[in-house]
């Protein structure tokens, strides 16, 4: 499920486009309608990875009369910062793209439902319901467990579960919902059960896999962060997203967000659409640390929203060329006959 990186830009630019990968969806199979996010971590400056996946949810709305939810991801407290956040609203105004949902002035006016770090008490309340359902478990792993794990079976260490058997210690849930950056305690598990979940995904087709392969998930780190596996899950539910648009590198998350959206009462899944990532020349993915891909950089030397949307178009796969395309226009790349 990785993308090759296709050969270096006849331009020497850093960026190459995704290859290998359907980018465009057959426009007869998109909803009618749908209720889509863009959902970044202010955790760094929008970069061009970002205005792909802004340019598939936007245009993808705007060709089938959708709706745009903006959520802000700051689930990582250590990482997030509110200037980022303030920056990435500024920047969405410059591109020109507005959420349907809620207005970008909420999030500066204070406490809105759709940044996370407002919204533990839901969070909570989610878990408590798991819990009831004796589905949690707290986790006292550390990078320390999964070092010695290693060093044993001389193997990495894959997927998101526990490597310390700890689902069969009984340890103290008390000493997880009191864990904080100050005082780390333990974390929280959900046990994902067998079987498999099936989805449609509307570039890669029918998928499904069995969540309990990547093992049970944390859903509360041993700092007291809500996780990203949990927060996107109850999130998606709470907003009503039923068409889930994000790059490929999240593909392999789908199916325990699956399973936990079904432990939550979740009876129909969203659609999902993961679409080709753009790749440094090297194969590597972007990192919102590089600022030669920062919107922000591009834009203040000069770039028009325009020209950045006409490039992420090229990147994506979804155009020959770069000619530049409006905010208001990026409906017409996923439209019929396009
Ligand atoms: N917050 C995630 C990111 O910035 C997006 C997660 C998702 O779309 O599910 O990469």
């Amino acid at each position: 499920m990785t993308d090759e990186p296709a050969p270096a830009d006849a331009g020497g630019a850093l960026l190459v486009p995704a290859a290998g990968a359907a980018a465009r969806p057959d426009p007869r199979a998109l909803p009618a309608a749908p209720v889509t996010r863009f959902a970044p971590a202010p955790t760094g400056h929008l970069h061009l990875g970002h205005l792909v996946n802004a340019l598939y949810v936007w245009g993808i709305a705007g060709a089938r009369g959708g709706h745009v939810v903006l959520r802000i991801e700051d689930h990582d407290r250590q990482r997030s910062r509110a200037e980022h956040e303030a920056a990435l609203l500024d920047d969405l105004g410059r591109l020109g793209l507005a959420p349907d949902e809620p207005p970008i002035a909420a999030f500066r006016a204070g406490t809105t439902a759709y940044r996370q770090s407002d919204c533990g008490a839901v969070y909570a309340a989610a878990l408590e319901r798991l819990r009831a359902a004796g589905l949690v478990y707290a986790c006292a792993c550390t990078r320390t467990t999964f070092a010695e794990w290693e060093a044993a079976s001389g193997r990495p260490w894959a997927g998101m579960g526990c490597p310390g058997g700890c689902r069969d210690l009984a340890l103290d849930e008390a000493r997880a919902w009191s864990a904080s950056p100050a005082a780390p305690g333990l974390g929280l598990r959900v046990a994902l059960g067998a079987g498999s979940e099936r989805w449609l995904d509307l570039l890669a087709g029918p998928l499904s896999d069995e969540p309990a392969a990547a093992g049970d998930p944390l859903v509360r780190d041993r700092v007291g962060n809500w996780t990203y596996a949990f927060c996107v899950v109850v999130d998606d539910m709470r907003h009503g997203i039923d068409l889930v648009i994000r790059g490929r590198d999240l593909l392999e998350a789908t199916p325990v967000q699956l399973r936990l959206a079904r432990l939550l009462g979740r009876t129909a899944p969203p659609l999902f659409l993961h679409h080709p990532l753009v790749r440094r020349v090297s194969g590597q993915k972007l990192s919102k640390a590089e600022r030669d891909t920062a919107v922000r950089e591009m834009l203040d030397a000069g770039a028009t929203p325009a020209q950045l949307f006409g490039r992420a178009a090229r990147l994506a796969g979804l155009r020959q060329d770069e000619s530049p395309i409006a905010a208001g226009e990026l409906a017409s790349l996923f439209g019929v006959g396009s």
